[in-house]
């Protein structure tokens, strides 16, 4: 009998009573307009929700616009706006609110430049948003943002700190969408790329995490190409096709990491619930509404999953299916898995090219020595104190 994996999800975002904890849920009022005494959150809507909800108030969707501007790219809430009554604005300023996380903790890599902040935000634990340094090109720095969309995660996986942390809580968009905005405020070049590839599974909050990865990408927002921010699941098998039958624009990324059954769930609980051959349904599908080639990651172990078989067998379960494979050291704080020696790699890389002759990219996942690679975020527990936070 397949597993079933806990998740508790959440409505962020809605409507909120001033007086009542943050993010209680309430209903929507005047079919999403505003109500007198309650809290519109910035950050926690598109520009055309919060044009929905605050037209009530004379917002046109032009001022929307502006509102979230000032909320997402300079993180504040204007004293004054071009064409609109100091009336309105004044009623507008009572009715919503900007929230801000609060940073614990930051930590710079001295060996490549990542960066690993410690967030707070409304409710339970803290988690981790990591910023990647891609200054290879003269003139042309940027960064890209690891975010979390859980705290804790509760799949499990074998190889990571946060699995085993168990779960916390789902974040809220507004503490997806403030992670980059509070790391674009402390960066010296612009954010040009997202990864949801932080602490959780970002499938397991679907609903958050697309409208954080939408107010990310609006033009009125932060503006990051919506190519440019990937959403990347250990396999839940309703997300990808809830993600393909919306028809997002955002990059799917599947980690895979083995392409036998027994031998995945060794390292991937999800697997229990969701196995490989529905799992490699829905990719398929994927594939064939979207015309893109999925992107699948190979977090590599040394003798477990970097032999020539495991080339063949990966063959063998992708026939026919464009992909681009990203292969990933595993970095495992308690030593039980090491990632491939230089000649392991290098076997594996030739089998690859033997056997599944699809494109191969090898990405480094930096930060290790501040605990801020894949697989390392962790914040509670003896996971914490390997993560180093
Ligand atoms: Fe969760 Fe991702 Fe870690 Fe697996 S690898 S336990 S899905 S955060």
């Amino acid at each position: 009998m397949p597993r079933r994996i806990p998740h508790r999800s959440r409505t962020s975002g809605d409507w909120e009573l001033r007086l009542s904890g943050p993010h209680e849920p309430m209903a929507i009022h005047g079919g999403g307009g505003y109500t007198w005494g309650m809290t519109v959150w910035l950050k926690d809507r598109t520009a055309d929700e919060l044009h929905e909800a605050l037209a009530p108030l004379g917002v046109t969707r032009r001022t929307a616009r502006r509102l979230q501007a000032a909320a997402v790219r300079r993180d504040l809430l204007p004293s004054h706006l071009p064409e609109v009554s100091d009336q309105v604005l004044a009623r507008v300023r009572d009715a919503v609110r900007l929230p801000r996380l609060v940073l614990r903790d930051k930590r710079v890599s001295a060996r490549d430049g990542f960066a690993k902040y410690l967030f707070e935000g409304e409710g339970q634990g803290l988690f981790e948003a990591v910023r990647i340094p891609l200054l290879h090109r003269a003139g042309k720095d940027r960064y890209v943002v690891c975010v979390s969309s859980q705290v804790g995660c509760p799949l499990g996986c074998a190889f990571c700190a946060t699995g085993r942390m168990g779960f916390t809580r789902d974040l809220a968009s507004w503490e997806m969408v403030d992670q980059v905005v509070r790391i674009q405020a402390d960066s010296r070049y612009p954010v040009r790329g997202v990864v949801f590839m932080g602490m959780g599974e970002p499938l397991l909050n679907y609903e958050a995490v697309v409208r954080a990865a939408r107010i990310l990408s609006e033009p009125c927002g932060m503006a990051v190409a919506a190519k440019a921010i990937s959403l990347s699941t250990a396999g839940i098998v309703p997300g990808i096709r809830r993600f393909t039958a919306d028809r997002l624009p955002f990059r799917l990324v599947v980690s895979l990491s083995a392409a036998v059954s027994a031998r995945r769930q060794m390292l991937m609980p999800v697997e229990a619930a969701h196995p490989l051959p529905e799992l490699m349904a829905a990719v398929r599908d994927h594939h064939a509404a979207t015309g893109r080639r999925v992107v699948l990651a190979w977090t590599m172990i040394s003798g477990f999953n970097t032999r020539e078989a495991d080339a063949v067998e990966l063959a063998g379960l992708l026939a026919g299916l464009p992909v681009t494979l990203d292969l990933i050291d595993v970095n495992d704080a308690t030593g039980r898995f090491r990632p491939p020696s230089a000649e392991e790699l290098r076997a594996f890389r030739d089998a690859l090219r033997k056997h599944l002759g699809e494109p191969v990219a090898r990405r480094y996942s930096g930060g290790a020595d501040i605990h801020a690679a894949c697989g390392m975020l962790a914040t509670t527990g003896a996971a914490a104190e390997q993560g180093g936070s």
